[in-house]
């Protein structure tokens, strides 16, 4: 490999990293202030991104790879062994003065850190942690660590993972076992599971032992989550549903990350031509916030689905609104939560303010229209004092009504 000076690893390894969805920026649409990448307010500054700390905040992170060399050939990968790209490798120590320097000019509040797979899944390890062990040890550093881990590496260094980072994640990668078999032939979902599994583990270990003893140690305050890539393999959106909901069961996720495939450069001859629509991405998005938030089952929103895909031009509350029209109209004045929750339109925050609201006075349409962004789209389903919608949510246009109009796309959209 030859010489590279640390700016330019900087250009190679950060823009391997932005492939990785498990920073909230990452699916954020491409924004540049002054034409280029670098403007003021830019979202694709060279290997920031922003991610979510446990409170709430939303912070910025250097998201690198230590090294996008690997000796795995996954074939939806643009840093797989047989790819054509430009290759480059951080020291650990490299690292750790980058993400000071950034630290200590408030360019960034933590860093995001994966890699390729170099020699052995051990080895790789050892420097991921000793980046984090060396920030947390040698220089005190407080800010937020993600880091990534490779699930077939010695357990006790996945484990060494979780001490010194604030969040680390286990890539499941596909939503199938055989879209696994098939695009990452080397990667075993035994051992992925298995790795997910011990971190469960550890980190319910250390959150008992935090409650008994105050001097207990951190260990992966912010969780494990996982990404999963959409569209690579023939998986249906009910397949994606029902395995974050598995995840979610089996391994207390704080996160699935659903990544919409995008074909790489020099793309092996097994993958789709064309990613998949963005808007997928987004309705998985919320359907997994159907799932976490609104009360629904994985069942109830694969009952949305059209032949296993959840429909692009609604969302998927309203689909099943839609496809389960006998649940409507619900009174806002009398239901439970549970109900108002289905309610398209209603949010968590416009629920919670009803049930206060209720406790007073009865709700009219005009306070639903100040609580929410659309009372277009929520009268047909709703019961309020002055207001019942006469045979609306039979009528039989009842979604082209409500589907919202088609938006004149980028000229020049990915
Ligand atoms: S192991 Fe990771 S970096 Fe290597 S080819 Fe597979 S996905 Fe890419």
């Amino acid at each position: 490999m030859a010489q590279l000076d640390v700016q330019k690893k900087l250009e190679i390894l950060a823009d391997a990293a932005k492939y990785d969805a498990s920073c909230a920026s990452s699916g954020t649409a491409k924004r540049s202030s002054a034409g280029k990448s670098s403007g003021i307010g830019s979202t694709e500054g060279m290997g920031i991104c922003h991610a979510y700390a446990p409170d709430g905040r939303c912070i910025s992170l250097l998201k690198i790879l230590l090294t996008n060399s690997c000796i795995f050939d996954c074939h939806y990968c643009i840093n797989r062994k047989s790819s054509n790209v430009r290759r480059a490798r951080f020291t650990a120590k490299e690292v750790v003065d980058l993400t000071l320097a950034f630290y200590k000019r408030n360019y960034i509040e933590g860093l995001f850190l994966s890699s390729g797979i170099i020699h052995t899944s051990n080895y790789t390890m050892e420097q991921l942690v000793e980046v984090a062990r060396s920030l947390r040890e040698d220089h005190g550093f407080r800010g937020y660590i993600h880091l990534k881990t490779i699930p077939d590496a010695d357990p006790e260094l996945v484990a060494a993972a979780g001490r010194h980072a604030d969040r680390v994640s286990i890539n499941v990668e596909l939503p199938t076992v055989p879209g696994l078999a098939r695009l990452a032939p080397e990667k075993s979902i035994d051992q992925i599971e298995g790795a997910m599994g011990d971190m469960k583990l550890s980190i319910l270990d250390a959150r008992d032992a935090k409650k008994h003893f105050k001097s207990a140690p951190r260990y992966a305050p912010a969780g494990q989550s996982t990404q999963m890539i959409v569209g690579a393999d023939s998986a249906t959106d009910g397949d994606i549903v029902n395995r974050a909901s598995n995840l979610y069961d089996r391994f207390g996720m704080r996160r699935v990350y659903y990544s919409a495939f995008s074909p790489i450069p020099d793309a092996s001859a097994v993958l789709p031509l064309k990613r998949p629509p963005l808007m997928r991405e987004h309705r998985l998005y919320q359907s997994d916030w159907l799932m976490r938030f609104y009360g629904f089952a994985p069942k109830e929103v694969v009952a949305a689905t059209d032949d296993g895909m959840l429909p692009l031009d609604i969302d998927p509350k309203l689909a099943w609104a839609l496809k389960f029209r006998e649940s409507f109209p619900v009174d806002v004045n009398r239901a439970p939560r549970e109900m108002l929750w289905r309610v398209p339109g209603l949010g968590t925050k416009a629920v919670k303010a009803i049930l206060q609201i209720r406790r007073h006075r009865k709700l009219r349409l005009d306070d639903l229209a100040r609580l929410t962004v659309s009372v277009a789209k929520i009268r047909p389903f709703i019961v309020a004092a002055d207001w019942r919608p006469m045979f609306l949510t039979d009528a039989a246009d009842l979604r082209a009504r409500l589907t919202p109009p088609a938006k004149q796309m980028e000229l020049f959209a990915a």
